[in-house]
């Protein structure tokens, strides 16, 4: 079995269908870490694949915004803007169902998934220390997170946290070989919204009988989704940032 790990999509179709043509016959069923909406211009169509194709989806916390479940207050100006143009311009039915997406963590097989911690869907795992923190609440060897945007992760192996490397800018794959005697917080990176200094769209691939994950990157229309970005009269540095993936 083979899974396919997309999370931090945010509209961004043109990212979207790359990975999806990278992904060709890499993978058998689709899980989604969250924010598949906010930020980029096609919140339709990017839901509507999501939708018919990701077997399990949590929400992250621009779907919440976006379907009106989260006070915009704590938004920052610019998600804030981009989260009303999404709940103003996106079919009611997809709205809704982003309204209904669970809760992470949960648990697929035996690992898990969620958007932001184990402990909070709105708390970004940034640093060792941050990861550290959480380590003794994870109950399975192996968590999917997403929201930070930052492709990699963190492995922890007796007491020694680690983290996980990405593929440099001459590859387009890392593969993590997955030790049975370590525990790991595995970040699939964003697929419409890198911030990790690497433009390339990003996503992984979760093989557990083979004990392996695949990081990836994927070159796509960056033009083309920014180009939409300021068609739509979204803030311009949403347009910019997709640029320098920062
Ligand atoms: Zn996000």
């Amino acid at each position: 079995m083979r899974f396919l790990i997309l999370s931090d999509i945010h509209a961004n179709r043109e990212a979207l269908e790359a990975v999806i043509a990278h992904a060709k016959d890499k993978y058998d069923r689709v899980l989604c870490l969250g924010d598949v909406v906010g930020y980029g211009a096609d919140p339709d169509v990017v839901t509507e694949w999501v939708r018919h194709n990701a077997e399990l989806t949590i929400r992250g916390n621009h779907d919440k915004a976006c379907a009106g479940l989260e006070d915009l207050e704590w938004f920052n100006p610019v998600a804030r803007v981009s989260a009303v143009w999404t709940r103003e311009t996106t079919k009611p039915e997809n709205i809704a169902w982003l309204g209904k997406l669970p809760k992470g963590p949960a648990q697929v097989d035996g690992f898990h998934i969620l958007h932001g911690s184990p402990l909070d869907e709105d708390e970004y795992l940034i640093t060792n220390q941050d990861a550290e923190q959480v380590a003794p609440y994870l109950d399975s060897q192996i968590f999917f997170f997403g929201h930070s945007h930052l492709q990699g992760g963190f492995v922890f192996h007796r007491n020694h946290t680690k983290r996980i490397a990405k593929p440099g800018t001459d590859s387009d794959e890392y593969v993590l070989e997955v030790d049975p005697d370590s525990t790991y917080l595995i970040n699939p990176g964003s697929v419409g919204q890198p911030r990790d200094n690497d433009p390339r769209a990003a996503y992984a691939v979760y093989e557990p009988e083979q004990r392996l994950v695949t990081y990836y990157r994927a070159e796509y229309d960056i033009r083309g989704a920014q180009r939409k970005i300021i068609a739509a009269g979204l803030p311009e540095v949403l347009a910019k940032r997709l640029g320098i993936g920062g």
